[in-house]
């Protein structure tokens, strides 16, 4: 029998996320973006399950090759661009959209053989400060990309740096609004923060012409996963989202503590009382980050119980009193979820082991080790 550790992949639950976004952006088409290898779950592996967006999001041209091999006809974006002059062929020749976010791009461009103009994403920078033209230079750039015989058509990008906190997004989408004004082509604004907690839509922006504005495309990545961008503010289940991944492993083995007994490398945790552990074939080495310690939820048998002492490579270890409290027995093969949904349906949210890590879900999901066998499932 393999080691017991097994992510799991929900195709329905990724189908529920999509339709959830859709309902908060019903006029918008959306990006599923699926850089990082769709968030660590699988670029393959989700394909099913958010077959239904308007696009593909991603960065990196290999994951855009693979997206074309699994039969997708439909528009891919690449959010950083393009990195050099050859890439550009690989864009005509998948017929991939691209970000241009800097002078060295629009070179690039200019000196690119094409017979198909491309379609290319203009992006501003407007106070992210990660990539694009600052609103002095925008029009510059959008007027020098429009001379181009190798541009198609232009649409009109910016990312927001607080979507998910209380300084929101209406500063940024104030310059945005005012630098892009008279320009043509469609926009793209949201990632799942601003898609969830700040939509616009052509109503409102008709309404407040001079500072708000609507996406024609969204982008939403972390809420398709099934992971609140807000939490703690709100929960995956408050956004009515579902885990896209589940995490589990077995018991195997159990411990009798005597009061005093220490757990684990550097003995951290410390039995204040007889108690009785269960030893978790999950590790460092399969994801599980080392930084989460005594206290950070697990659930048994889908019963939630906590973990106590230090992750080590392979294994872990959980405090099995809660389920003897509520009189269920957890011994040798006992199912555990790390994060996800167990087989009785409770469901533990990764952003809650995140936070006892000190991160956030995001990189949880994309930190799943190779070595952990994936299973997708309806
Ligand atoms: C990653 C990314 C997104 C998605 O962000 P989420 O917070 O996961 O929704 C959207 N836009 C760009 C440019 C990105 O790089």
């Amino acid at each position: 029998m393999p080691r017991p550790i097994q992510a799991t992949i929900h195709t329905e639950a990724l189908r529920h996320n999509l339709g959830r976004v859709r309902r908060a952006a019903p006029d918008a088409r959306v990006w599923a973006i699926v850089k990082a290898n769709a968030y660590g779950h699988g670029i393959e592996r989700v394909f099913e399950g958010l077959r239904g967006a308007d696009g593909f999001a991603l960065l990196d041209l290999e994951e855009a090759r693979r997206v074309r091999a699994l039969g997708w006809r439909g528009p891919i974006l690449l959010l950083e661009g393009v990195f050099e002059l050859r890439d550009l062929e690989l864009c005509s020749r998948l017929d991939l959209w691209h970000t241009v976010h800097c002078d060295e791009q629009i070179d690039m461009l200019a000196t690119h053989k094409t017979n198909v103009p491309h379609r290319v994403f203009l992006k501003m920078n407007t106070g992210m400060n990660r990539l694009g033209f600052t609103p002095q230079r925008y029009r510059a750039a959008w007027t020098r990309l429009n001379a181009l015989p190798q541009v198609d058509e232009i649409s009109l990008m910016t990312h927001f740096s607080d979507a998910d906190g209380a300084p929101g997004v209406a500063a940024q989408m104030a310059v945005f609004a005012e630098v892009t004004r008279d320009l043509p082509g469609e926009r793209t604004l949201n990632n799942s923060a601003a898609t969830l907690r700040h939509n616009v839509t052509p109503l409102d922006a008709g309404a407040h012409p001079d500072s708000r504005v609507a996406s024609d495309w969204v982008r939403p990545g972390i809420a398709v996963y099934g992971s609140a961008p807000d939490f703690p503010e709100h929960s995956a289940a408050d956004w009515d989202l579902q885990p896209a991944m589940t995490l589990t492993s077995k018991i195997i083995a159990t411990q009798d503590l005597a009061t005093g007994a220490t757990v684990g490398y550097g003995s951290t945790f410390v039995a204040d009382k007889p108690l009785r552990i269960g030893v978790v074939a999950c590790g460092y080495a399969d994801g599980y980050p080392r930084s989460c310690s005594t206290g950070t939820p697990v659930l048994v048998k889908g019963i939630r119980t906590r973990m106590v002492g230090r992750v080590s490579m392979d294994m872990l270890a959980v405090d099995l009193t809660p389920l003897a409290d509520a009189g269920v027995g957890a011994g040798f093969g006992s199912e555990v979820t790390l994060w996800g949904r167990a087989t009785n349906g409770a469901v533990l949210s990764i952003d809650e082991v995140a936070r006892a890590a000190g991160t956030v879900g995001y990189e949880l999901m994309c930190a799943l080790a190779p070595r952990v066998p994936v299973l997708v499932t309806d």
